[in-house]
């Protein structure tokens, strides 16, 4: 069911209960009321009666008479009066009669003072009438043929207004709801129109003050994201491209210039060296790649464990040295390390062997001397890593772009890479709920900082 409908009905459904409750509390009021006057009213013609028969002393056959010629008898209201010991004084039709007087009847109305009942559609009244040092028994009865005429009225009156209620509130309502949902409706329309080709539009954002304007805004803050994240793929892919075509160019140009004449064995020795040096460019591109992409993982899907960080590195270390054993990387504690939980982490070893080898290799690569260090120390939950050398640092102003893939600084002229280190060692450090952080120094040296949370 639409939320159109259902918001339709719903309301509906609420107010034709409130109006029910309201046209029964009504109903049953009046009934109510009805009944009590027409009691009271028994009771007031049965005293005028009485009275006009025992103080006025008006023969009982003239007030009989005047019973009798009531243009509608059946629902008069009829008198009887007796004394205490069940003789009748008094009858206004005894061969109407609607009401049999018996003596348990005539006891009940001495004891009590007064009863009140319904013999079918008749209404009765029974009281104890004291009049000049006597007691006197008086019943009135008779059908409240006004009363329930107007109970039926009102009865037909609250139905049809109740039932017309409900049509127009159902109307009411499907208008309300048509208003209230119409910026959805034209929000689908535009979000029909919105495809990966053009990914620049955007909804409209109304006042920009209600709840659908803040979707509007929260769903144009998610284009953006989207668009950006195209925009990167896109550059992503050609960055690929051009990175892929530079070392292959320079591969074939290389090894097409070695064949076009005969050449000497060194020469040959020479061109297969810088076809070595070109493909090993490209191994490295795309197993940096490789590991991109698996870093780019949801964080569910990577197999985590607990890791002691110091063996993470040395192995890290390791192999960073046994790439370039010009490199020289020193591993040093800050601290006495009392408990191994302090160094250990939850963590996927290879990814963050990865990351702590970018650091490694940046710190080498980026110094004269090819060394890097990496101090180790913790805090009450984190555990911290410096990668710290004294190399040729990084202008401040190139800081914030580092991080991003296959941005290069200027200091490249004096190392190869292809700009993706980084931006991965990020990627794995986030995917860790772990912090990145640099400071450096231009001629001075550069500091990685990276803080994990410990087990
Ligand atoms: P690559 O090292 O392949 O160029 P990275 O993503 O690892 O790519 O680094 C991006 C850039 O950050 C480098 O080109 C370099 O300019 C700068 N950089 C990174 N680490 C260091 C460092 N330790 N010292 C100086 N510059 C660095």
């Amino acid at each position: 069911m639409k939320i159109r409908n259902k918001l339709t009905w719903l309301f509906t459904a609420i107010i034709a209960a409130l109006l029910l409750v309201f046209a029964l509390v009504i109903y049953f009021s009046f009934s109510e009321n009805r009944e009590e006057e027409y009691y009271s009213l028994l009771r007031h013609t049965a005293i005028t009666k009485a009275n006009l028969l025992l103080d006025a002393k008006l023969p009982p056959s003239a007030l009989q008479l005047i019973y009798h010629n009531s243009d509608n008898t059946l629902f008069q209201e009829e008198v009887a009066i007796y004394d205490t010991a069940f003789h009748l004084l008094y009858h206004d039709a005894v061969e109407i009669d609607k009401v049999k007087e018996t003596r348990s009847m005539i006891d009940a109305i001495v004891n009590k003072k007064e009863i009140k009942f319904y013999q079918g559609a008749v209404q009765v009244v029974g009281f104890l009438y004291h009049h000049n040092n006597s007691n006197y028994v008086i019943t009135a009865a008779a059908n409240d043929q006004y009363g329930y005429a107007k109970l039926r009225n009102l009865k037909y009156t609250l139905a049809l207004s109740f039932f017309v209620s409900i049509i127009i509130i159902f109307l009411a309502g499907r208008f309300i709801a048509n208003k209230a949902l119409q910026p959805v409706t034209s929000m689908v329309d535009n979000v029909k129109e919105i495809t990966a080709t053009n990914l620049d539009l955007r909804l409209n954002e109304g006042n920009g003050k209600d709840e659908m304007a803040e979707l509007a805004v929260t769903f144009n803050e998610m284009l953006n994201r989207l668009e950006r994240s195209f925009d990167a793929q896109k550059e992503f892919v050609s960055n690929i491209s051009h990175e892929l075509r530079t070392p292959l160019t320079a591969m074939m140009a290389e090894l097409q210039l070695t064949v076009s004449n005969e050449r000497t064995n060194d020469e040959y020795k020479n061109s297969i060296h810088h076809a070595i040096s070109d493909a090993q460019k490209l191994v490295k591109l795309s197993n940096g790649l490789l590991d991109l992409a698996k870093a780019s993982y949801d964080q569910t899907e990577i197999n985590f464990k607990e890791l002691r960080l110091d063996e993470v590195l040395l192995d890290a270390r390791n192999d960073v040295i046994h790439d370039q054993n010009s490199y020289k990387v020193n591993i040093v504690f800050e601290k006495e390390i009392e408990n191994d939980d302090f160094i250990s982490v939850m963590g996927n070893e290879y990814l963050l062997k990865v990351a702590f080898m970018n650091l490694i290799e940046n710190g080498c690569k980026f110094s004269e001397e090819h060394e890097s260090t990496v101090a180790i120390t913790y805090l009450n939950n984190t555990t911290i890593l410096r990668f710290h050398d004294n190399g040729i640092g990084i202008d401040e102003k190139e800081l914030p772009n580092i991080f991003t893939s296959f941005y290069r600084g200027e200091n490249k002229q004096y190392v190869s890479g292809n700009g993706i280190g980084l931006s991965l060692t990020q990627k794995i450090i986030k995917l860790h709920n772990a912090e990145i952080s640099v400071v450096s120094t231009v001629n001075e040296g550069t500091t990685f900082t990276v803080i994990l949370p410990h087990v």
